[in-house]
């Protein structure tokens, strides 16, 4: 951040200041959690990428509101009210009218809407953290990045019964452990069976177990 937007930037905005050293870690680390920034590891060195979301974000953005030049006036000004020279008042209408105008005249860029993911749908809630389990491409994950509860949709468990994991069933499993199942395959008789589902998370890994129903007159 030292020397971000330094080619662009004439010197006293420089001088006018971007960020502090102390400041940012935290600014990346909170660009990391928002998906803004990726993580690459390789071997010794650790990279900071932009994401696919960082990027379509800076095609939509206004320029105005790309430029470190825009952050650099805006720390500037907070440094003259900390002083005592600029009413927040002041700062904050100006703000205010330089949305009013962006949000007026800014036209949208077409197509722009393709370039972000579809939001996720959330299907239940994780066993092991409490967070959102959504559903991906390839599978039912945990949105909280340090929780690694994952259901793959080509889980071998299921692959051998003939079976995906589907939304529904995901959804039951995680809200009642358990959920019952029809058309499983069998691969010792060739023949599809109905069971009870259940979910077992061991904190590490994901395992499911069958039960079978009680024979007729058995109840439930
Ligand atoms: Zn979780």
């Amino acid at each position: 951040m030292e020397t971000a937007g330094k080619d662009d930037m004439p010197e006293d905005a420089e001088r006018k200041g971007l960020g502090t050293p102390a400041t940012r870690a935290g600014i990346l680390e909170k660009l990391v959690s928002t998906g803004f920034l990726e993580r690459k590891k390789s071997k010794k060195t650790v990279q900071l990428l932009p994401s696919h979301d960082a990027i379509s974000l800076i095609t939509v953005l206004p320029e105005q509101l790309q430029s470190p030049l825009l952050t650099a006036e805006w720390e500037y000004r907070l440094g003259e009210i900390e002083r005592g020279e600029l009413a927040p008042e002041d700062f904050m209408a100006e703000i205010t009218a330089m949305l009013k105008e962006l949000v007026g005249t800014y036209q949208v860029i077409k197509g722009s809407e393709y370039l972000f993911a579809p939001p996720r749908e959330v299907v239940g809630k994780c066993p092991r953290c409490g967070g959102e389990i959504a559903e991906m491409q390839k599978g039912f994950f945990c949105q909280d990045k340090s929780c690694k509860f994952a259901i793959w949709k080509n889980n071998n468990w299921w692959a051998a019964k003939r079976k995906q994991p589907t939304k529904a069933i995901v959804a039951a499993l995680l809200k009642d452990g358990r959920t019952h199942v029809t058309g499983l395959y069998s691969e010792k008789s060739g023949r599809t069976y109905d069971a009870t589902v259940v979910l077992e998370d061991t904190g590490q890994y994901v395992n499911f177990k069958l039960e079978f129903d009680r024979q007729k007159g058995g109840g439930k």
